[in-house]
C-alpha cells in the first residue's frame, strides 16, 4: 500500500461554486476539507467554521503561521513566465521545493487530522490556483486527485463583476484565460481530472458526488445530513456558503439566475462569446 497523502485539489476561477464543492466532498466521513491552503498564512483573525477565529480554532491553533516558511507569492515576472510558458507547452519545476516547509505544513495537517479522524483516507485542498497545482504536482510524497471544477459564463462573470476588483473586461477576460490556462497545465502534465460543473452540482447534487465518488472510490451517502452535524476548520472562500456550514446545512440552492448587474450589452458579448 502506498504510503503516499492522498489529496483531492480543486482546481478553476474564482467565484466557481468552489466552497460548495469543498464542503460537499468533504461531508464523505474519509474525507478531510482543509479550504483553501493557499490562504494559510492569510490573518489570524480570520472565522473559522466552527464558530471561533483562526487562532482559538481547536484545529488551526495547533499550526502557528510564523513556523512554517512557505514559498512566497509570485513574482510578477515568475507570473508572467509560469503563463506563457504553460501556454507554450514548456512545464515549469519549481527548484524551490526543498527550501519551503510547504510539503510539511501538508504534512502536519494530514498528521493532526488522523489523530482525530483514524478514518480519514483523503484530505482536501481547495486552493483552485494552477501555482500551486504546480507545486503539489511535483512533491512525490502526495498523491493527487484533480476536480477541475466550471461555472457558466453568465453566472461566474457576474459574480465577479459583484467584487470591486473586476469590471466587466478584467472578470471576462479573466474567465476565459484562467480556464485556458487551467485546460493547458492539465494536459501538459497528463493530469487526469474530474470535470465538474457548477450548475450541475446545483441541479443534483447527489448525481455529481456520485461521479466523483466513482473515480475516487468513495460511497456519497446522505451528504445533507453529514454537513448538518459535522464540524468543519475551514477560514476561506464564499462567506455565505461557510455562513451556511456554521449555522447548518439547508440544502443545494438551485434558484434560477438572473444577472442584473449585467448591461444589455454585457450579455449580448457574452451570448457572442459562448
Ligand atoms: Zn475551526
Amino acid at each position: 500500500m502506498s504510503d503516499k497523502i492522498k489529496l483531492i485539489y480543486i482546481a478553476g476561477n474564482s467565484f466557481s461554486g468552489s466552497t460548495l464543492l469543498s464542503f460537499l466532498v468533504g461531508s464523505n466521513p474519509t474525507v478531510e476539507n482543509l479550504g483553501e491552503l493557499k490562504f494559510f498564512d492569510k490573518k489570524k483573525d480570520k472565522n473559522c467554521t466552527c464558530g471561533q477565529t483562526k487562532i482559538n480554532c481547536e484545529f488551526w491553533k495547533h499550526f502557528d503561521q510564523g513556523e512554517y516558511n512557505l514559498t512566497p507569492k509570485l513574482t510578477l515576472i515568475e507570473k508572467y513566465t509560469f503563463l506563457i510558458k504553460t501556454l507554450l507547452g514548456l512545464k515549469i519545476k519549481n527548484t524551490n521545493n526543498n527550501q519551503f516547509d510547504d510539503l510539511k505544513l501538508i504534512q502536519d495537517l494530514y498528521k493532526e487530522k488522523l489523530a482525530t479522524n483514524p478514518d480519514m483516507t483523503f484530505i482536501l485542498d481547495s486552493s483552485k490556483s494552477i501555482w500551486r497545482l504546480n507545486q503539489l504536482v511535483q512533491f512525490e510524497e502526495i498523491e493527487l486527485y484533480v476536480i477541475y471544477i466550471k461555472r457558466g459564463i453568465y453566472a461566474n462573470i457576474a459574480s465577479m463583476k459583484k467584487r470591486p476588483r473586476f469590471n466587466f473586461f478584467r472578470a471576462l477576460y479573466t474567465y476565459k484565460f484562467k480556464h485556458l490556462l487551467i485546460k493547458k497545465y492539465l494536459k501538459l502534465h497528463k493530469l487526469s481530472h474530474i470535470n465538474i460543473e457548477h450548475e450541475d452540482v446545483c441541479a443534483d447534487a447527489q448525481k455529481e458526488l456520485d461521479k466523483i465518488g466513482k473515480q475516487l472510490k468513495l460511497t456519497f451517502e446522505n451528504y445533507e445530513e453529514n454537513l448538518k452535524n459535522r464540524k468543519f476548520h475551514v477560514t476561506s472562500g464564499n462567506y455565505g456558503t461557510n455562513k451556511q456550514i456554521l449555522k447548518g446545512f439547508e440544502g443545494v440552492n438551485n434558484e434560477v439566475s438572473t444577472y442584473p448587474n449585467l448591461s444589455k450589452l454585457q450579455l449580448k458579448i457574452l451570448d457572442l462569446l459562448s
